[in-house]
Formats: structure tokens, C-alpha cells, sequence
């Protein structure tokens, strides 16, 4: 058994997308900027690529830019803002669940001399509007607020976020990676300035993503070099990538709808069937609004680590808190700012499933959970103190 239930850390290439990358790999090996026919010829799969990508989010074309990466999209974003806007203010607001592409870059900023405030979220991971209203000042120059948290799911307010900085004039970024493919989204709508999102969350390839920015929006430059992508992101543009993502993209948003309800059922059944057989397990962020695939699960008195190790040796692959902080033995900042204490925190498992997974692969990793909860709490001495606790 090989079961892959860590979609949101990232997800596996579609063969008919890698079929639709092959030829910019080979006989359209041209350098984009070149002009010659071997650059035009690259340069069309760059434009179309472009063309398909902001007709999906209801953008116009030369609203929309590549990078590397998510992380880099938001440090192209965040920073970008900063140099552009600080004459007008030093103020930023956050909130303190954001992905480390954000999080480190707010830190960094801080040392910077910038005020950053961290909005606070509840049980579920949400930030609250009037908490957002009353942190805004007259030096305010940037909200970055995530759309979906990648560690619960949880989907934020984002509309409403979207008027209030508008209204107060205020730039607004959201760090969209765990919500474009996966839930609809449009930025418009939204009133969002800046969408960063990155193609291999939704079976694109890897190294590729892409940012809109709103016609007007001022984006001071942290890379220098070429002409490539507004100069914001200089260097030979990534063809084959570009037309991945933009064929990952149309091929998500086709069967988005059919994969949101069978996601949503395949994970309400997960999580019920799991109450009934395992005890002392709570489910993080479950009355929030939601990522269908995502279910973050706390095993209380145990450890993720070994729950996550025995999980693989089961064959099933998933992940203790957030891929990128899961080498370091830190609680996730996201659990611990949802008021989740730390002990439970180190016992959370982060299972994301999508439409790839079947419901037999469920069953199986149903099973297996509840022999590998059980096992490891026979020999857990928390969990022992607990019951005689319990018993006394
Ligand atoms: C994965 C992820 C990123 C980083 O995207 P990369 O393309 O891997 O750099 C950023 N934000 C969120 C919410 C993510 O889940």
C-alpha cells in the first residue's frame, strides 16, 4: 500500500500536464525573450499560458506575473509594497497563523524597523474583523491575510477583508496557494491587490507559480536583471512551467465543483469514522468554514512523530504540524495561536487528502490508525497517567 494524504505540502504532476510541458522542453527550447522563431516559438506558449491563466481568475493578462514559487510570490509581494509605499507609513498587519513564506518575511521586516501587527485567531483559525478594523492606523500600508491556512484549512473572511481595505485604501495581499485550483476565487470580487499562488498545490509542476497584481498597484523591485515579467521577476522565463500551470490550472477549475463535494464527503467520513473508533482525538478548526481535503486531527497524549513515522512504515504519507516546520521539533505557531496547548499541539496530524485518494485507501488508513493509536498509547506513559487519573 502507498496512500498519499499530504496534498497540501504539494501534489503529483498530471501525466496529461507533463504531456502538455514536453514539447517546451524539447523542440520549443527557446529562450522567451529571444527574436528569433526559437523565442517566438516559446514566447506563444508564455502568452497563451498567460492568456488562459487570467481568463480563470477574471484578470487581465498584464495583471498577471510568474515566479518561482509561492514563497517567492510573497516576498515579491510584501517586500515589493514596503519599498514602494513606506514613505506613506510603517505599519503592517498579519495574521499569526501565515505560512512561513509570510511569517519569516514580516520577521525580517521587523528588524527592518516596521511595525507588524500579528492578528490573533479563534479555536477554528479565524481572524476577526473587528480585530483587523481596530488594528489600523493612519500609518497602515499593507494587510496580508491568507486565503486557506495549509495546516487546517481553515478559509478566511476574505471578502470582508477585502472591503475594509479598500475603504482605508490600504494595500491588500493574501497569500492564495492553498485555495487557487482547489476553491473558487476571484480576486476581483474580492478586493484583493495582490493573489500569490504556486501551480505544483494543484498538480501542476514544481518552480512555477504566479502573482496578480491590480492595475495601479505599486510594486517596488527586490530582483534586478531583465525585462522578464514586468522586471519584477528577471530571468529566462520558465516556458514549460508556465504552460503546466496553466493547463494544471483549467483542468482543476474544470472538475472543481465534483472534486470539492467528493473532497468534503471522503473527509466527513474520515473524521466520523475515526470518532467512533479512537478516543481522546479532537478535530482542529471542524466548525470553520474549511479546505475540503484538509482534516488536522490532535491524538492527545502522543507524540505526532511517532504517530507519523508509524504511519509510514505503513505506507501512508502524512504530516505532524506544516511540511517546512516539521524538521524542527518547534510546536506549529498555527495550533498554538488557535489556543490548541502544546502538549496536544506536538500530537496533531495533518491529513490532506484529494480527489486523487479513493474511499478503499481510507478504509485502510482508518484501520491502521486505530492500531497504531492504541499500540502507542499502551506504551505512552502520558496516556497511562491520564486513565489512572481518569480511574482515581
Ligand atoms: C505551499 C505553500 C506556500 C509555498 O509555496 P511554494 O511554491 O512551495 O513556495 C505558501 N503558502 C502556503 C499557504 C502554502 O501552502
Amino acid at each position: 500500500m502507498n496512500i498519499y494524504l499530504d496534498n497540501n505540502a504539494t501534489t503529483k504532476l498530471s501525466k496529461d500536464t507533463l504531456d502538455k510541458m514536453i514539447p517546451y522542453l524539447t523542440e520549443h527550447f527557446g529562450n522567451a525573450s529571444s527574436q528569433h522563431s526559437f523565442g517566438s516559438a516559446a514566447a506563444k506558449g508564455m502568452n497563451a499560458s498567460r492568456e488562459t491563466i487570467s481568463k480563470i481568475l477574471g484578470v487581465e493578462s498584464k495583471e498577471l506575473f510568474f515566479t518561482g514559487s509561492g514563497v517567492e510570490g510573497d516576498n515579491l509581494a510584501i517586500r515589493g509594497v514596503v519599498k514602494a509605499y513606506k514613505n506613506r507609513g510603517k505599519h503592517l498587519i498579519t495574521s499569526s497563523i501565515e505560512h512561513p513564506g509570510v511569517k519569516e518575511t514580516f520577521a525580517d521586516l521587523e528588524k527592518e524597523g516596521f511595525q507588524v501587527t500579528y492578528l490573533p485567531v479563534d479555536t477554528n483559525g479565524l481572524i476577526s474583523i473587528s480585530d483587523l478594523k481596530n488594528a489600523i492606523t493612519d500609518e497602515t500600508i499593507l494587510i496580508s491575510i491568507m486565503y486557506a491556512n495549509n495546516e487546517v484549512g481553515t478559509i478566511q473572511p476574505i471578502n470582508e477583508i477585502g472591503k475594509i481595505a479598500k475603504e482605508h485604501k490600504i494595500i491588500f495581499h493574501c497569500d492564495a496557494v492553498q485555495a487557487v485550483g482547489k476553491i473558487p476565487v476571484n480576486p476581483k470580487n474580492d478586493n484583493i491587490d495582490i493573489l500569490v499562488f504556486t501551480a505544483h498545490k494543484f498538480h501542476g509542476p514544481k518552480g512555477i507559480g504566479a502573482m496578480y497584481i491590480r492595475s495601479g498597484v505599486r510594486i517596488g523591485k527586490t530582483i534586478t536583471g531583465g525585462g522578464q515579467e514586468g522586471k519584477l521577476r528577471p530571468g529566462t522565463s520558465n516556458v514549460a512551467g508556465m504552460v503546466g500551470m496553466a493547463h494544471a490550472l483549467e483542468q482543476a477549475v474544470s472538475s472543481m465543483n465534483e472534486h470539492i463535494i467528493y473532497e468534503s464527503q471522503l473527509r466527513d467520513y474520515f473524521e466520523a469514522e475515526l470518532l467512533k473508533s479512537i478516543p481522546e482525538i479532537v478535530f482542529n478548526a471542524q466548525k470553520a468554514n474549511r479546505l475540503p481535503g484538509t482534516s488536522s486531527i490532535t491524538f492527545k497524549y502522543l507524540e505526532g512523530e511517532s504517530i507519523l513515522l508509524s504511519l509510514n512504515y505503513k505506507g501512508i504519507a502524512v504530516s505532524s504540524g506544516s511540511a517546512c516546520s516539521s524538521t524542527e521539533l518547534q510546536p506549529s505557531h498555527v495550533l498554538i495561536a488557535m489556543g490548541i496547548p502544546i502538549e496536544f499541539a506536538h500530537g496533531t496530524i495533518r491529513f490532506s487528502l484529494d480527489f486523487t485518494n479513493t474511499k478503499e485507501e481510507i478504509d485502510y488508513v482508518i484501520i491502521t490508525l486505530k492500531e497504531i493509536i492504541t499500540r502507542l498509547r499502551e506504551i505512552s506513559p502520558l496516556w497511562n497517567n491520564n486513565m489512572e487519573n481518569k480511574i482515581k
